[in-house]
């Protein structure tokens, strides 16, 4: 039993939903598919290349986990978006695996908005620095789309709608100075089960949805 039409009920229009399905068997993906899910986010390469090879070929994979450079090259034959990109090395290596299957990936840059000293990510100062630095202009198989974030795992509300205004005022910031004409940086990856409806309002166009679709997670 997954929840994912009532989910869909509450994300505005013009939001995308990832149906985040890490540590849920193949079955259960299948299951919202027949719901006519497309979007699915995984977080563990090994998990994810299980799924996408007994899976429909129509489904988007999004890998919304830390990924490691050396993990790269199983995934590019078909990742469709890769969200938590957090150095431009990682930036490097997937230019590369893209360009070896001629492809163009599209990426987010994971900004580090959260009080957790844990949560990995640029400073929006370090994302500025690599995006003034400029080297990225010449990934001709990466395409930054935007960005991604994740907000302090905390019932502060308010502390967790700064974080997303933060992100969100950051995003047309940069976008006004590096991305003012390139309509493909338009990705605000921000939302999870507990405060989607705060990433809502503060400007996310993708939520990262799991154990509100799912139930929880058996690690
Ligand atoms: C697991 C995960 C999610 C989904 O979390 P839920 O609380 O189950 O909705 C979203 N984003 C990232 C990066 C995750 O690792």
């Amino acid at each position: 039993m997954i929840h994912l039409q009532e989910v869909k009920a509450t994300i505005a229009s013009g939001v995308e939903l990832v149906a985040v399905s890490k540590f849920h068997p193949v079955e259960v993906l299948r299951e919202a598919y027949d719901e006519g899910q497309r979007i699915f986010g995984e977080s563990r390469v090994q998990e994810l290349q299980a799924k996408q090879a007994a899976l429909p070929s129509d489904i988007q994979w999004h890998f919304i986990g830390h990924l490691q450079p050396n993990k790269v090259k199983y995934i590019a034959p078909y990742i469709s978006l890769i969200h938590a990109v957090d150095s431009f090395k990682l930036l490097l290596e997937i230019e590369k695996q893209a360009a070896k299957v001629q492809r163009t990936i599209p990426c987010l840059l994971q900004l580090h908005v959260a009080q957790e000293e844990t949560k990995f990510g640029f400073t929006p100062a370090e994302c500025t620095a690599l995006l003034q630095a400029g080297a990225w202009r010449e990934l001709e198989h990466v395409q930054l789309a935007g960005l991604m974030c994740m907000a302090s795992n905390t019932d502060n509300r308010q502390q967790v709608e700064a974080e997303f205004a933060q992100a969100h005022a950051y995003f047309n910031e940069i976008k006004s100075r590096f991305f003012a004409d390139d309509p493909a940086f338009c990705q605000r990856s921000w939302g999870m089960s507990h405060d989607y409806r705060l990433a809502i309002k503060h400007g996310a166009t993708l939520v990262r949805i799991g154990s509100a679709i799912f139930g929880e997670r058996a690690y």
